[in-house]
């Protein structure tokens, strides 16, 4: 029995990976590598493909005997999603679909799906619990939350169990530097200020210092993407071992401000940088902090990693992959 990874080559789907292939779970990695990397999906057997290729999909579900089906591809630029929705519907809603569907024929009926925080839009109160209003305000978050419901309509008309995570600020890398965070073009927080600290950028912007907030600048809830990994595989024992469809916040429950994770940066690489104080960035609510309490008690989940972890292991990753110290 295999588990299909979907987008096993990319940040988190590897990471994952590499847990399942510790756990001594057989995988099958499926990536087209539009954003991952071949030198990722290093567990398990990797086929390159899309998921919108229902024919090779198909193929796929005959010769190996899937089990169950964690699904990571999916775009997450939320700013590329405004401009072009469309490609975030094509692949993020209709390709999943044709994935469900090769696994419906194929009677497999668990799947683990990566959802985000984005389906909160601007949260009413923090931290924010699972069943707060879904109200996303740009394509990627709609994209999410619509498969999300369509996962429960499976369940009911179909008997597809699925576990939806949402993830918080998914940061830090694996600790051996084996794989990390490296999207083109790199848009998130730690990254760019890790590029600040190795000389690669000029400087970090702040996008924003006047939220409603302690110091001025956004909160985020960051948490390590092996506390991520791990949440997986407990969601994927839960429903081999018979599990009903549920879905999980997965964030610390901490809230660090912009300002903070600098500091928490230039304090561990010990460099100073630049900071440039700049507009706010449209469409970031001024915080985002997770309730995971219904991970912790259902999945017996508990993150482990602190913000300096994550930042120790990210810069661990980030040296390696710009080659600089
Ligand atoms: N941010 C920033 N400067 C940057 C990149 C991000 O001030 O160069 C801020 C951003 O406005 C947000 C927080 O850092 O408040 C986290 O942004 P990121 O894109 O990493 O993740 P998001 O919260 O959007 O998923």
């Amino acid at each position: 029995m295999s588990i299909l990874v979907a987008g096993g080559a990319g940040y988190i789907g590897s990471h994952v990976c590499k847990m399942l292939n510790q756990k001594g779970f057989d995988i099958v990695v499926y990536d087209n590598l539009s954003h991952g990397y071949k030198e990722f999906a290093k567990w398990g057997e990797f086929i390159p493909g899309d998921i919108s290729d229902e024919k090779l999909l198909e193929n796929i579900f005959k010769y190996y005997n899937i089990e169950a089906v964690m699904h990571f591809c999916a775009y997450i630029e939320v700013g590329e999603s405004v401009i072009n929705p469309q490609k975030y519907y094509i692949n993020n809603v209709s390709n999943t679909i044709t994935l469900l569907k090769v696994m419906l024929k194929n009677n497999v009926n668990k799947f683990i799906f990566s959802s985000t925080a984005a389906v909160y839009g601007m949260p009413e109160r923090i931290p924010i619990k699972e069943d707060d209003p879904k109200n996303p305000i740009n394509p990627y978050g709609r994209s999410k939350w619509m498969v999300e419901q369509i996962l429960e309509d499976y369940d009911k008309s179909y008997g597809l169990k699925s576990i939806r995570f949402r993830y918080f600020n998914a940061a830090g890398a694996d600790e051996d530097a084996e794989i990390g965070e490296a999207h083109n073009p790199e848009t998130h927080l730690i990254p760019l200020i890790l590029d600040a600290a190795l000389g690669i950028r000029e400087d970090i912007k702040i996008f924003g210092t006047n939220y409603d907030t302690k110091d001025g600048t956004c909160i985020r809830d960051f948490i390590h993407v092996n506390d991520l990994a791990d949440a997986h595989i407990k969601g994927l024992e839960y429903l081999l071992d018979g599990g009903e469809t549920d879905y999980f916040n997965l964030g610390s429950g901490e809230g660090y401000s912009v300002r903070e994770v600098i500091e928490t940066v230039k304090r561990v690489t010990k460099k100073d940088f630049k900071v440039v104080e700049t507009e706010r960035r449209p469409g970031d609510p001024p915080y985002l902090i997770a309730d995971s309490e219904k991970a912790r008690s259902k999945l017996n989940w508990s993150p482990k990693y602190s913000l300096e972890e994550i930042i120790k292991t990210a810069l661990k990753w980030h040296i390696k992959l710009r080659g600089k110290s």
